[in-house]
């Protein structure tokens, strides 16, 4: 009889498991603190594919078992692919994750002086608890367009250099009208501003600290205030990820949502065949955007970009119809790659235990996400939980079957519903996160590594 039990199974690992999960979480710890924007993240995954011998789908006339393609969507998506030896039409395997995390924008026109000193403007993007983003260090990352259309990369008040940002907070002394507040009014969002400058430029009559910051971005960058407009400038955590405990036993960092599963698909699709070798299905990534504000726009995974890219893959494999298409993805499986949350100590009786993440033990299937009456949920069928959990223990993948949390106590989404509506079998599966969506997230080592395990035996199928 099987019994479900949920345990940390770091003791279960062999020598050789343990040290090969290690080298995995600190390549994954170089990822987070080098790709802190979608932009960052679509560039450095680029270049991991090319290295690996994947090619622009552009490049292709036909498609063949064993071709390796990726294609770029907008500079901030990118989907990848290894073709398969059986026809697509019979079915892909299909991983999908999110490289954009919850983070300060900055709001088109940010930039003023009080007080003597300059500050920057922000829209917060996605879901955050405000107070969390005051009084730590902020480092800018910008893509800002020029009149003359050129692009330009900015990166400010990261580790090279020896200044970075800050939104100051109010000191406890003066806080007594502050704390009669609700927690949700506790912070105005509008107040959200970022301290960028404080000395005056004297060869000006007024907005002498704001001129001083203006000249010396269009020393560094050529940028004028009105480009601005034209940008996407993120302002995110500047300190580094780096393991927690004594024991090394998890790891926080800023973005985990959901570039720890963006991650794992990524790693997962470089090693998944050996020289020479093919798969059985054609294995497809999608590295998407957006998914924090609801899937909007057009990097998102509600974007026909995927279907743009789907419809080149297949005309390249011989088969050019809208029926072609939607049979694919009729006969398709996908995991939406997406976190979790798991029990926090401090928090659990917010949780149903029984069908909660306990960190540690696993990477989480969820059946469903949504909220109360399983509304805005992707509800996985039966038989494709089958599929999944026996693919798992086939594979020595340790998983734990969870859900977000108690019902009515909240709720959330993933990109699952888009392309089950699509007809792909899908079901949420990822690493269960503490302090999601907060500027330092927290995951359990076993976990991140069990959930590369497990996107590597999905794509092998
Ligand atoms: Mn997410
Ligand atoms: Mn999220």
């Amino acid at each position: 009889m099987v019994k479900y039990k949920k345990e940390n199974s770091y003791e279960k690992l062999n020598k050789f498991e343990q040290e090969e999960m290690y080298k995995y979480a600190d390549e994954y710890i170089k990822f987070l603190n080098a790709a802190k924007t979608e932009y960052k993240c679509v560039d450095a995954i680029k270049s991991e594919l090319e290295g690996a011998g994947f090619k622009d789908i552009s490049c292709f006339k036909v498609l063949v078992p064993g071709d390796k393609i990726y294609y770029i969507n907008k500079d901030r998506s990118i989907y990848a692919a290894i073709i398969g030896e059986s026809a697509e039409t019979l079915g892909v395997n299909i991983i999908g994750s999110h490289i954009d995390s919850p983070r300060l924008d900055t709001k088109p026109m940010p930039l003023f002086e009080k007080h003597g000193m300059a500050l920057m403007k922000t829209q917060y993007y996605g879901g955050i608890k405000k107070y969390q983003w005051l009084s730590i260090p902020l480092a800018m990352y910008g893509v800002v367009y020029n009149e003359s259309g050129e692009k330009i990369d900015v990166v400010l008040g990261e580790k090279d250099d020896d200044f970075t940002f800050v939104i100051t907070d109010l000191l406890p002394h003066l806080g007594r009208e502050e704390s009669e507040k609700k927690a949700s009014e506790f912070i105005d969002p509008e107040n959200l501003n970022v301290l960028v400058g404080s000395i005056p430029d004297l060869d000006e009559k007024e907005d002498k600290v704001k001129s001083k910051i203006l000249k010396a971005l269009n020393k560094k960058y050529g940028i004028t205030e009105i480009d601005f407009a034209r940008s996407d400038i993120r302002f995110v955590p500047a300190f580094d990820a780096k393991y927690i405990g004594i024991d090394k036993g998890m790891i926080a960092g800023y973005g985990q949502d959901d570039r720890v599963c963006a991650y794992a698909t990524i790693t997962a699709m470089l090693n998944l065949i050996e020289e020479g070798k093919t798969l059985n299905k054609t294995a497809i990534a999608l590295i998407v955007d957006k998914e924090e504000i609801g899937s909007e726009g057009n990097t998102s995974m509600n974007s026909m970009g995927f279907e743009l890219f789907m419809t080149k893959l297949l005309r390249l494999r011989g088969k050019e119809s809208r029926e072609d298409l939607l049979q694919t993805l009729d006969n398709s499986y996908m995991l939406s790659a997406d976190v979790s949350a798991a029990v926090d100590p401090m928090h659990d009786h917010l949780s149903d235990i029984q069908n909660g993440n306990i960190a540690g033990c696993g990477i989480s299937i969820e059946k469903y996400t949504g909220s109360g009456g399983k509304y805005s949920a992707n509800d996985a069928s039966a038989k494709y939980m089958s599929y999944v959990m026996n693919l798992f223990e086939r594979n020595n993948v340790n998983y734990q079957l969870g859900t977000l949390g108690k019902i009515g106590k909240g709720g959330g989404g993933t990109i699952a519903y888009i392309l089950a509506a699509k007809g792909v079998e899908v079901v949420d599966c990822g690493t269960a996160l503490l302090s999601m969506h907060s500027p330092y997230e927290v995951a359990s080592v076993i976990d991140v590594y069990m959930t590369y395990k497990a996107y590597k035996a999905f794509f092998k199928g």
